[in-house]
């Protein structure tokens, strides 16, 4: 199976001197296409950061990170954030969206940036795209307009506006009530399904439980991760007992 994203040894450090940590303390860490994982551990045990490190967001001190086989210390930053724009999707706790624009141009704003000239495929796109989530009739909304599981809805939509190989959602459900969370899993597992693989932060077990593996992280290392059979719906509690024994295994 050939890899999306592969981290090795990776090292980040905040702060200096007496001060500095490393927050990233030698993760090691390989994704397959097409793969569906999740990432869970306490707050401030560094899942955010290698989720950061792993999109080559933010640079790593040591280690190395090779995303679609290309290691990305070898290419300059712009070569990075083409690899960014073009090849991975970010959704986010809060969907960061502009205020002034509508919902179908926060949308399409990314994708504009990238590829100016195709304003006609990129509203096809996107208009395609919220006709699938379900938020069609959203288009001229203003952001402020829409329930919390609808923006979540809308920021799929812009991750999904270059066929990114992989998305990256860092606790994507987070804000959400436990039906819109389901609801916004579903679409995850469409999406999954058809080939784009999922990095997930997640601090709720039930989310965890519908990916394929789940990886736990404590004081900026992996500590263990389980594999689970591909979600088809069933036995969604024994998933989840199988996440919270492990969680209490490790006593995190
Ligand atoms: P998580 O997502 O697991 O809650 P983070 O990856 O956000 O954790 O943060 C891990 C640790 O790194 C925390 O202690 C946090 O305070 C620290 N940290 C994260 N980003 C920075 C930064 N830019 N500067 C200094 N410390 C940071
Ligand atoms: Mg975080």
């Amino acid at each position: 199976m050939n890899k999306i994203v592969i981290g090795e040894q990776i090292v980040k450090s905040f702060g200096e001197g007496n001060e500095m940590r490393n927050v990233l303390d030698g993760v090691s860490v390989e994704i397959d296409e097409g793969e569906f994982v999740s990432v869970m551990g306490p707050s401030g045990s560094g899942k955010s950061t290698l989720m950061f490190a792993l999109s080559g967001t933010d640079g790593i001190n040591s280690g190395k990170v090779i995303f679609d086989n290309t290691d990305l210390s070898t290419i300059n930053e712009e070569n990075v954030s083409d690899i960014r724009r073009s090849k991975m999707g970010f959704v986010f706790q809060q969907p960061t969206m502009l205020k002034n624009l509508n919902i179908l141009d926060n949308i399409i704003l990314p994708a504009m940036h990238t590829n100016r000239k195709n304003t006609e495929n990129i509203m096809t796109k996107a208009r395609a795209l919220m006709k699938r989530v379900g938020i069609s009739d959203l288009a001229e909304r203003d952001i402020t307009q829409v329930s919390g599981g609808q923006l979540q809805r809308a920021g799929i939509c812009r991750a999904l506006m270059n066929n990114p190989k992989i998305i990256f959602g860092d606790e994507p459900t987070g804000a959400l009530n436990s039906k819109s969370a389901q609801e916004i899993m579903d679409l995850f597992s469409e999406i999954n399904s058809e080939g784009t693989a999922i990095m997930l932060v997640t601090h709720d077990a039930k989310v965890a439980a519908r990916t394929d593996r789940i990886m736990f992280m404590h004081d900026g290392k992996i500590v263990s991760e389980i594999k689970l059979s591909r979600f088809d719906g069933t036995d969604i509690d024994g998933r989840v007992e199988r996440i919270a024994e492990k969680m209490l295994e490790i006593d995190i």
